[in-house]
């Protein structure tokens, strides 16, 4: 497999801009070959929100992706995405992405629509997966992932953005089924495998630090990223933000089953390498400390019960909370519900309940869920 990875500077969201980094990178790569293919492009679209906020990858990076998706010759451009409430009908109006694919000639897919069974033997965790529909018409497939922490998953990226092909209403059930960073990592690498995505475009023009997928800030990073191999771009992006690649679960299991690359220093950087463009100061999510997955086997039951009700949990802001209940709609494990009366009412989540999933904090539109430490104290209650 392709080990390049294109990484080329990008001061903004000028669509020409865009266009000429996009395809710098992308030959810095290796190149793009969609000839006579249909194409498609997978933005990350965590739920509708405008582009400013940073959320979701940038229209005009989808627009530059588009004219030089067209350009190389594909036959026909497909977007779409599944962000986690949405039913039939979505079409990212808030953050303009339904509205550029349509308007730079590219089709506008529902996700809801015409699920196809994707096999995967090789899967670890998975050997079958239940996908949009997109999936079957599209000869290939192009991650758009946009550059942000993830306060589960630690980073989100190339590979991780692909769990958006799995359907709105089944992808909360996903969370229940691989509670763990380690066994949802396995879940991904085993989706990566089974609809062997074609190549990636990272849009790190603005990216987002502290508690992302959502609810974290805007990061000027100024950066695009190409690559066929998602592996080794995903590695680049957590390079370049300051996470060694290794110490991310999806990465770290994508390594260990050797079809992308067997090692991180294999990875070729024909034009910026990633330490060049370092952002020392960027804010990031905590890594799990060493030793921490081998004590979940050695501890008794009983001691790894306390050690599960100290992982930082979600806490309901109630001042800026307007009981909108997409938070309760989400949580597959029913752990977040309306609590008390009239002017009493208000959100609560039973900890109990609670695998620490973290999509109610990814999914409020206000930034109303912060991910908090435990005390021992709350732990022992
Ligand atoms: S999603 Fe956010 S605003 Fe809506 S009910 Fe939950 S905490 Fe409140
Ligand atoms: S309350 Fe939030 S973190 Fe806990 S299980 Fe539900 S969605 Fe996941």
């Amino acid at each position: 497999m392709n080990k390049k990875v294109g990484i080329e500077r990008c001061g903004g969201y000028d669509r020409d801009e865009l266009y000429r980094a996009l395809k710098a990178a992308s030959d810095l790569a290796g190149g793009l070959d969609v000839a006579g293919k249909t194409v498609l492009l997978k933005p990350n679209i965590v739920f509708d929100s405008p582009p400013e906020k940073a959320i979701v990858t940038h229209p005009a990076f989808l627009e530059a992706c588009i004219q030089l998706v067209r350009e190389k010759g594909a036959a026909g451009i497909l977007v779409g995405d599944s962000p986690g409430l949405q039913g039939p009908g979505f079409t990212a109006r808030l953050s303009h992405l339904g509205e550029t694919a349509l308007r730079n000639g590219a089709e506008w897919r529902d996700f809801t629509k015409g699920k196809t069974e994707v096999p995967c033997p090789e899967g670890r965790a998975v050997k079958q997966f239940s996908l949009a529909g997109a999936v079957r018409e599209a000869d290939c497939i192009i991650s758009l992932p946009k550059l942000k922490t993830h306060q589960l998953m630690i980073f989100t990226g190339a590979m991780k953005n692909l769990f958006g092909l799995v359907p709105s209403a089944v992808k909360s059930a996903f969370h229940v089924r691989f509670p763990s960073q380690e066994s949802f990592a396995s879940m991904i690498a085993d989706l990566n495998l089974a609809v062997k995505p074609h190549y990636a475009f990272m849009d790190a023009v603005t990216g987002m630090e502290g508690p992302g997928p959502a609810a974290g800030t805007p990061r000027h990073i100024g950066l695009v990223l190409a690559s066929s191999n998602l592996l080794a771009l995903d590695a680049a992006a957590c390079l370049i933000i300051g996470y060694p690649p290794g110490a991310i679960p999806v990465s770290r299991e994508a390594l260990a089953r050797g079809d992308w690359l067997n090692d991180f220093s294999e990875i070729e950087y024909p034009g910026l390498h990633p330490e060049e463009v370092r952002i020392p100061d960027f804010v990031k999510v905590p890594l799990k400390k060493p030793g921490s997955q081998l004590l979940d086997f050695v501890l008794p039951k009983g001691l790894r019960r306390f050690r599960e009700a100290l992982v930082p949990r979600p806490e309901i802001n109630h001042e800026l909370c307007v009981r909108c209940g997409d938070c309760a709609r989400i949580c597959a494990s029913g752990a977040i519900a309306p609590f008390g009366d009239g002017k009493e009412r208000r959100m609560a989540v039973n900890y109990k309940k609670c695998i620490r999933c973290y999509c109610c904090h990814e999914i409020c539109p206000l930034k109303a869920i912060a991910i908090k430490k435990v005390k021992i104290t709350q732990a022992l209650s």
